[in-house]
């Protein structure tokens, strides 16, 4: 993977590219725009990079510390997000990142901390980051991400260097599109028997399901945004505005929570057909349970 394969302005990924091989990388960037996949993959892709050992383009993909972050347990860099969707970033955890950031990295000279979804700071957990970014420890970085940079303090803002991805990244495949979209049908027609035939595609492979039920969160997170008045952002404006015709905000979100679950449990199931099983049963309890 290279950084061409982001939808980055051709200035911004020269600044990427020129920065990271002359190791003189900003300790602060926020990455905004792009869809919410995008902007964690450009993350993720970044952090490799800082804590890569190879001598020429990083990450070069082969060294120790690039197989750590492919299998997601370097341990130099860490990740945090509101610990609930639509939740709020903690101050808490902004104290306890501002505290680490002063131990000393594990294994190279680099530790990374990827901070997902800023717009969910409130001022109290932004001033509280401001103070590391106003004077970062050598070797830490900080790569922040929301949706606009706007939504973050003036002050948080003018400590970061902003790199926008552009336009809105689709990151599913036409399958899985199609898939995720029958199944919100399905909700809407409240019919557990639906549900199941439309997981039909899913029964051999794992990873799909994963991807369907990605794509699923972000329909039901647009008939929220619907619900709120907002304009959908990906392209199943007209399911998911169904969708916010059929259920109440609660329902809505406590299916969206069941989402999350699932996609959490998705690998300890050994059986597949036991997990789709499972997964109508509590998506379909989830939407029709009353409060
Ligand atoms: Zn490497």
């Amino acid at each position: 993977m290279s950084l061409s394969e982001f939808p980055l302005a051709n200035g911004e990924r020269r600044f990427l590219e020129y920065r990271l091989r002359t190791h003189q990388f900003p300790q602060t960037v926020l990455i905004e725009g792009g869809g919410e996949e995008a902007r964690r993959a450009l993350a993720r892709f970044l952090a490799n990079a800082l804590v890569c050992t190879g001598e020429n383009a990083r990450p070069c993909g082969v060294c120790r510390a690039c197989r750590k972050c492919r299998s997601g347990n370097h341990p130099d860099v860490q990740c945090f997000a509101p610990e609930k969707k639509n939740g709020v970033f903690k101050v808490e955890t902004c104290r306890a990142i501002r505290q680490d950031a002063f131990v000393l990295p594990n294994d190279g000279d680099a530790k990374v901390y990827i901070l997902e979804d800023c717009q969910s700071m409130n001022d109290s957990s932004e001033n509280a980051l401001l103070k590391i970014l106003e004077e970062p420890p050598a070797g830490v970085y900080f790569l922040l991400t929301c949706p606009s940079g706007s939504a973050m303090l003036p002050t948080v803002r003018s400590r970061a260097v902003t790199v926008t991805l552009s336009g809105f990244e689709e990151p599913f495949s036409k399958e899985t599109q199609h898939t995720a979209g029958q199944l919100a049908s399905a909700l809407c027609a409240r019919s557990e028997w639906a549900l199941l035939q439309a997981t039909a595609p899913l029964e051999r492979d794992r990873e799909e399901t994963d991807s369907t039920l990605r794509c699923l969160a972000e329909i039901l997170e647009d008939a929220l945004r619907s619900k709120a008045g907002a304009s959908a952002r990906t392209g199943f404006g007209e399911v998911s505005a169904q969708l916010a015709a059929q259920f109440t905000k609660p329902r809505l979100y406590a299916v969206l929570r069941e989402v999350q679950k699932l996609l959490s449990e998705n690998e300890g199931y050994a059986n597949a057909n036991l997990l789709l099983t499972g997964l109508c049963y509590r998506l379909h309890r989830a939407a029709e349970q009353t409060i």
